[in-house]
């Protein structure tokens, strides 16, 4: 046989060694993730292994041939081998069909083989040699079946690389074709055709890989669009606002229809705005920032927003967390609307610490407030004054003008005294008509020029009372400070006490309670004073009752003629309830 000096030649040899090492790293690759490929792949390398060994042995025979020796047992070992690729190959082909790997078109392709195989043995090789043909057969019909199967699928395919790489290897094996029917009478260039074959499967191998991993990918792709459609529909039918912003840039992505509607955003339009443009307290932004950078979720945080178009801030509870979206970390957050809430609960605060009629704060937030100031005041060192207020001659407003306009002026002396002071000066009403100021910072000398100046302003407001006569008032003062106490409670007795001596002064004036004082009025203790029934110190209220009512002060008829009033009411609607 002729193929002995071609084989013979070195490089030839390791030529197709190189190339079925190269095999068998693309067999190793190719089926190293896919459990699909996995048996087809060896089975396949199995094969063109058994050929290969199959060539070595016609070689060894072709020497042993030339020496005179029989090779009637190296003929019978060839074809064992090529019996073994051929079964191997046809269980690869068969198994690549099973799993339903390459489609239709890869089954078309390996009839084509059969085709093909079928031709060659009935009509090219009309010896009817069956060994020659079987050598002719497996390199040819494994690469054109391998090649052709391959093109089909990346033409199917239509990616521009896989394609490429298909048609390359198919010119390949369109050429190796052609020089197969140049040598095959000679079968010398059996060996240069299978090192090509074994290339070119390579090849193949690795491209199919690259496809199945396109495909992998593919797939996850349509499962994730899939799963974000499903996120945005939910998002979108939610009854709650809804918004997606992207962690990197804080950019909005997705805001259903009641996000849209409560930001006053429109939807079309959210690429404009930044989660941040709805925050309307910077603060209180970073503190959910900081929460959702230690945890990756909060729940039931209040936050203060904006409209990106208003100013006005109204509170939400949010709950968002971290998660992927699109390839993006982002920040999913849901809303509900507190505003409402909160109010209702600021409300209900301040009913607890505010007077209704006049809206300063009421007896006893002055009392815990100022105890805890006074705390604080001394531990600087710092002074205090306590001013007690009492208007004068109220009783004769009420009486001339009304009740109504009694209230008008307790408002107007309400605001005025807010007007005259700091900020940081604490004025409450104590009782009826009598009002009580804490004046931090300020010592008693000038808790009396505070004193005066107040009054004074209060002296020039004016009331009208329902027929439009204008109504003044005046009121008097007395002072207490830090070096007389630091208990809340003795403040204000020994500011009342100045105040009593105001009114016993003469009335609109101010009079401050001194440190020699305090003898004499600790001697006088619980002894009650012998004018007692004009007495208008608030103390007495509070020793009568602990919470001063709206109904302070109003005669002790009128009160029971109201209360015999709502129980006749109580009655009627219960009788008519009966009938
Ligand atoms: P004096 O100068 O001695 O303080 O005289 P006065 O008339 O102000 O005396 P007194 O302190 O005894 O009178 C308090 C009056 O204040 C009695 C009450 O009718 C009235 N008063 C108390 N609370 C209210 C209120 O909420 N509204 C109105 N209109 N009057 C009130
Ligand atoms: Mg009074
Ligand atoms: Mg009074």
């Amino acid at each position: 046989m002729g193929n002995i000096e071609v084989f013979n030649q070195n490089y030839i040899f390791i030529l197709t060694l190189a190339t079925l090492g190269f095999l068998l790293f693309s067999c190793f690759y190719a089926s190293g993730d896919s459990d699909k490929l996995f048996a087809p792949m060896w089975m396949l390398f199995i094969g063109f292994v058994a050929e290969f060994a199959a060539e070595g042995i016609v070689a060894a025979a072709t020497e042993v041939y030339a020496q005179g020796g029989s090779v009637e047992s190296y003929i019978f070992a060839e074809l064992l081998l090529l019996l073994l690729a051929a079964i191997f190959m046809g269980m690869a082909a068969t198994s690549i069909l099973a799993t339903n790997l390459a489609s239709y078109i890869f089954a078309g392709a390996i009839g084509a083989l059969g085709a093909i195989a079928i031709a060659l043995f009935v009509f090219i090789i009309p010896d009817g040699n069956i060994v020659n043909s079987m050598r002719y057969i497996f390199p040819l019909a494994g690469f054109a079946c391998i090649a052709i199967g391959f093109w089909a699928k990346a033409g199917q395919e239509h990616r521009g690389g896989f394609l490429l790489g298909a048609v390359a290897a198919s010119a390949v094996a369109f050429w190796i074709l052609l020089k197969f029917f140049d040598f095959a009478p000679e079968i010398k260039a059996a060996p240069y055709i299978a090192a090509m074959f074994y290339l070119t499967m390579a090849f193949a191998f690795m491209m199919m890989k690259s496809d199945i991993l396109y495909t992998r990918i593919e797939k996850a792709n349509q499962q994730i669009e899939k799963y974000n459609d499903r996120i945005e529909e939910m998002i979108r039918l939610s009854p709650f606002p809804i918004i997606i912003s992207r962690l990197g840039d804080d950019k909005i992505i997705l805001a259903n229809n009641n996000a849209c509607k409560l930001f006053g955003i429109n939807a079309k339009e959210l690429d404009r705005y930044h989660l941040k443009d709805f925050f309307a307290d910077s603060d209180n932004r970073q503190l959910l920032t900081e929460r959702l950078e230690a945890e990756k979720e909060v729940q039931d945080f209040e936050i203060l927003v904006k409209t990106p178009t208003s100013d006005t801030p109204f509170w939400l509870l949010a709950s968002a967390n971290v998660m992927d979206y699109n390839y993006d970390l982002v920040l999913y957050s849901a809303f509900q609307d507190i505003t409402s809430r909160k109010n209702r609960e600021n409300l209900l605060k301040n009913q607890a610490i505010r007077d209704p009629l006049t809206s300063l704060y009421n007896r006893r937030y002055f009392e815990d407030e100022v105890s805890k100031q006074i705390l604080a005041l001394k531990a600087k060192n710092s002074p205090y004054s306590v001013l007690m207020l009492d208007a004068d001659f109220f009783k004769k407003v009420n009486d001339t003008y009304g009740h109504k306009t009694g209230d008008k002026v307790l408002i107007e002396l309400a605001s005025t005294a807010e007007r005259a002071l700091r900020d940081n000066d604490i004025v409450a009403r104590y009782g009826g008509e009598e009002f009580v100021v804490f004046l931090p910072g300020i010592k008693a000398e000038d808790g009396k020029g505070v004193a005066d100046r107040l009054r004074q302003s209060i002296g020039m407001q004016t009331v009208y009372s329902d027929d439009n006569t204008p109504v003044k008032f005046t009121v008097s003062v007395g002072v207490s400070s830090s070096e007389i106490s630091d208990n809340v409670d003795m403040l204000i007795k020994t500011a009342d006490e100045a105040l009593y001596k105001a009114k016993q002064n003469g009335r609109n004036r101010v009079e401050v309670f001194e440190a020699h004082d305090l003898e004499a009025f600790m001697a006088q203790g619980q002894v009650e004073r012998k004018d007692e029934s004009q007495n208008h110190h608030p103390i007495f209220d509070k020793e009568k009752s602990a919470e001063i009512s709206l109904l302070d002060g109003i005669e002790e008829n009128k009160i029971s003629d109201d209360k015999v009033f709502v129980e006749e009411q109580n009655i009627s609607s219960q009788t008519n309830k009966d009938a």
